[in-house]
Formats: C-alpha cells, structure tokens, sequence
C-alpha cells in the first residue's frame, strides 16, 4: 500500500531492456548519440513542434531551474504559486540557476492562478525602473501540486495575461502525461497551442529510472540552455542512458499507458474516499494525486496497518484522535487495484 508519492515505483521494464540495448558497444557522448537523435523526433512529432529544441536532464529541479534560468534573467522575478515546486521543493535552485532571480508568489484557488490574480500579482510588480525587481516568466504546473488538473482554456488565459505584459510561460509538467490524460487533449493543445514556451516534460514519476526532457518551442529561447546545462553540472556524458530512457517512454504510447493506468488507481481512490462520510477530498483530483481530510485515528490505523502515505498538519499518531489532518496519496503506474482497496478497507474500518 504505497501512496507516498509516484517516484517510490519502480521503472518500467521496457525502460530496463531498452537500457539493456544501449548499453551495447560505443555511442558519441555528451547527448550526440543516435538515440538522441530520435528522442527530439518523437518528442518534435508529439508536441506537433518540428522546431522545437529538446534536451534532456536527470531531474525535475534540474529540469524547472534550468529551463527557468533560460527564460530569465536574474534581475526578473518568476510569476508562481506559492505552492509551486519550484517554491516550496527545490531548496531555491531557480534562483540558484537563475543567477538570483526571484520568485513572486500569485494567488492561487487550488493551486492554480487565475487570469485575475496573476494580473494583479503582476501589476504589483510595478516597474521601479532599476530599483526593483523586473518582471519575468509565469511558471504553471500541470498537473499542479494539490492534484487538481488545468483546463486547455485556463492554460491559454493564463498565457494571454503573460504575453500580454511580455513574459515568457513556463510549464512544469513532472506529472504531464497524468494531467494529459485525465483532460484527453493533445500535448500541443495542452501546450504551445495555449501559449506555453517552454515545457518540463517529466518521466521520473511515471515509469523512468530518471529523465525528464526540456521543450523549448521557439528555439531562440534555448540559446544558452547547453551552456548552463554544462555549467550546472547536469550534462550527462553517458547520455546515451537518459535517451535510452526517453526513447521506450514514449514508443508505442508506454508513458500514456503509464499514467492512464496511475490515474485509473487515482480515481479508484477518490470513488472509495468519497463514499465515506468521515472523509473529505480536497480541491477535485482528475488525476493520480489527491488530498483528503480524515480523523487523526483514521491515519492512525492506516499507517499501522501498513499504509504508507504522508499526512500533513500534525503527528498522526500523537493528539487528539478526532482532530482532521490532511493525508495525501498519489498512486503511480505500477500499482494494482488490490492495494487500493485495502487501503480503502482500512480508512474505512
Ligand atoms: C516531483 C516534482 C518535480 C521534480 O522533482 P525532482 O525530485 O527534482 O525530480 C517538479 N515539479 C513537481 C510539481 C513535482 O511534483
């Protein structure tokens, strides 16, 4: 009964053999393997963009500081959530990679911006000339933190607020194909067709040992992404092992086989939680990640029948037995149904 997060499976086995297959004789390192060169392919052909520019680190906080730091400069200011990943989970690397920029945080209803917030943060950012912080890149996340999914159209308006003051939009997609699938769009409708330029297309949580790729689709704006990949320390030269990765992700649509089977177990939760009148699920997870308030003895007995899953807001085990803390499960591609229902057996004793 794990739930704690979608990076605790395992990798896929095609992912295995498909490393098994590279490793075989010699490839040009640095990212100029062959594999290399059929990962931008699909992924130029997936995203519908032949001019995109595709590159490939090892990392999600790799991936957002990266890209991030492509996109601005360090007297701008990242437009996010203030329960982005890129605030909360990654020890300041944006403004590590960034050279010092800095993160403004937008409200946000469920972990997503809206068009009027996002405005408003922005306008608050008024130009002090040189004396303040410049304005720089919005950062959505898709799927977002709390496990709730943007729509195309809120994606494209968050957009339109962005370009219309000339900012660049970022996406961190380490749960992309969960968000991809749970909406049943095209990556470019969920993407530059809604006004994103540059996309962090994540593999770890769903099925790789460890790749996720930078899209960048106007190529100008990748113009310095391999130098500071290189000066980051983040350029694999066995990098024929993350293309490997990438390759067998995405032929014959494993990492949308992936995240519709994640999801199936995501929604399978949140049918058997929403039955138990004891329960409430936060916000509305279309995915495979999910929040949900119980009783303190609830998670109790959960975790001590072998559940494993994170409960925020106090100790689960010591306190009031009534007092509501909030759990939070996320169901990768590995999992089965079985495990689900135990756990649900057990929240619902
Ligand atoms: C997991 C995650 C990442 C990447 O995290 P790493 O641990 O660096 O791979 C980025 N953004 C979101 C929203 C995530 O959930």
């Amino acid at each position: 009964m794990f739930f704690a997060s979608d990076n605790g499976g395992p990798a896929h086995p095609n992912v295995m053999r498909a490393l098994m297959r590279a490793n075989d004789g010699y490839a040009s390192a640095y990212g100029a393997d062959p594999i290399m060169e059929e990962v931008r392919a699909q992924i130029r052909e997936i995203f519908e963009a032949p001019q995109a520019a595709v590159y490939l680190v090892a990392t999600g906080t790799a991936a957002n500081a990266l890209t991030l730091a492509a996109l601005c400069n360090p007297w701008q200011t990242v437009f996010c959530t203030p329960m982005a990943h890129i605030q909360e989970d990654e020890c300041n690397a944006p403004e590590f990679f960034t050279g010092g920029a800095k993160l403004t945080l937008v409200e946000a209803v469920a972990a997503k911006m809206t068009p009027d917030t996002l405005r408003r943060a922005i306008m608050a950012e008024e130009t002090r000339g040189v004396h303040g912080p410049q304005r720089g890149p919005v950062s959505i996340t898709q799927a977002t933190e709390k496990g709730t999914v943007h729509s195309c159209a809120e994606i494209a308006a968050l957009s339109a607020v962005a370009h219309e003051y000339g900012l660049k939009v970022h996406l961190d997609g380490a749960r992309f194909a969960n968000a991809l699938v749970a909406l049943d769009c095209t990556p470019a409708e969920m993407t530059w067709k809604a006004g994103v330029d540059a996309v962090c297309f994540g593999g770890t949580k769903n099925g790789l040992l460890g790749v996720e790729a930078c899209v960048f689709f106007d190529p100008a704006d990748a113009a310095t992404f391999e130098l500071r990949r290189k000066r980051g320390a983040h350029l694999f030269s066995k990098h024929r092992y993350l293309s490997a990765q990438m390759q067998a992700y995405l032929s014959g649509d494993l990492w949308l086989d992936m995240a519709r089977s994640a999801n199936a177990r995501g929604q399978r939760l949140l049918r058997g939680l929403q039955q138990m009148p004891h329960v409430q699920v936060l916000f509305d997870p279309p995915a495979n990640l999910l929040f949900f308030d119980a009783p303190r003895a609830v998670h109790a007995r959960a975790l001590n029948g072998g559940a494993l899953y994170y409960v925020m807001g106090g100790d689960p085990h010591v306190g009031d037995p009534e007092e509501m803390l909030t759990g939070r499960l996320v169901a990768d591609w590995s999992g089965d149904d079985q495990a689900v229902d135990d756990l649900l057996d057990l929240l619902r004793a």
